[in-house]
């Protein structure tokens, strides 16, 4: 079984677009959505929810009031101020810790489980998804991360697929490393301009720290040919693939306000060049070179 991650230096590249795009063309598959803060690959699949479960992140500490005798000692100790006046812990700024439950003369606080989110099976009309929700302000994505994707490959498995397609999270966050473990190749997406070029090669160092073959490519490369021209000699120079470029197309937007991406609404120059990345991407997953 292999594992391609598709990634970028920050959000609202086209990873997405890309990642759907990628599902659509790829025969046997399963699709994993691990960008959890702000999941949205499911816009694109239309999922019908079969599986759904509960995702703890770590223990917040619970004050009871009934046996709680106001003496202070754990609002002393609290280095995070998660607790307030009248001795209700704010669960955002808890940090799990339970030194408070240790030092508590009463035994009045208690660690509890905290649901930080949900993720859920679902099928598509691509295939079987993996996806997940992380609650506001909630931390773990990094092991919500871990949980989505060791379901898609459990799945996988079980279902005889070869192929699951990661849609990793933007930036280089914990989420990013948890999405890069494993991975056979990552294609990198990013847009023509200074700091695109920035963020792609941090992500790309990431990927590299993880030992995974990566390919970059340009979205919406002519809105400026002489940095996408950059990109490539940055590619060439630090013998990474380089893909191709995607030019600027309405109908990919078209497309995505008819909640489709534009491979499946015809053939687009937009369209065009995706096809023939994927067909490259292919290769390099499966010729033995990743
Ligand atoms: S240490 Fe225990 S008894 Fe004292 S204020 Fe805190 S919870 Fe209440
Ligand atoms: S568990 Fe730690 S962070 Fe949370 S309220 Fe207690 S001392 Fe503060």
């Amino acid at each position: 079984m292999k594992q391609l991650a598709i990634i970028s230096g920050k959000g609202g590249t086209g990873k997405t677009t890309l990642a759907g795009a990628f599902a659509c063309l790829a025969k046997n598959k399963i699709m994993a959505d691990c960008d959890v803060d702000a999941a949205d690959l499911h816009l694109l699949l239309s999922p019908k929810i079969l599986e759904e479960h509960d995702f703890f992140g770590m223990e917040k500490a619970f004050i009871k009031k009934d046996i709680c005798i106001s003496c202070g000692k754990c609002r002393e100790i609290c280095r995070f101020n998660a607790i307030g006046k009248t001795y209700i812990v704010d669960k955002i700024s808890c940090e799990g810790c339970a030194f408070c439950a240790k030092i508590c003369p009463e035994k009045a606080v208690e660690m509890k489980k905290n649901q930080a989110g949900k993720w859920f099976v679902s099928e598509t009309k691509f295939g079987l998804l993996v996806h997940a929700k992380l609650g506001i302000a909630e931390e773990n994505s990094g092991k919500l991360v871990s949980v989505v994707r060791g379901k898609a490959k459990e799945l996988a498995q079980e279902k005889g697929v070869d192929l699951v397609i990661v849609d990793g999270p933007p930036g280089i966050g914990c989420p990013v490393m948890a999405s890069l473990s494993e991975i056979d190749f990552a294609v990198v997406v990013t847009e023509p301009t200074f700091s695109g070029l920035h963020d792609a090669k941090r992500v790309i160092s990431a990927a590299r720290h993880f030992k995974v073959e990566v390919g970059l490519l340009v979205n919406k490369s002519d809105l400026n040919p002489e940095i996408t021209g950059k990109m490539k000699s940055y590619a060439e120079e630090s013998n990474i693939s380089f893909l191709g470029e995607i030019p600027f197309d309405k109908d990919v937007i078209n497309a995505l306000i008819a909640g489709k991406n534009v491979v499946e609404t015809g053939n687009s120059p937009a369209a065009g060049r995706i096809r023939e990345i994927w067909k490259t991407v292919k290769d390099r997953i499966y010729d033995g070179d990743t």
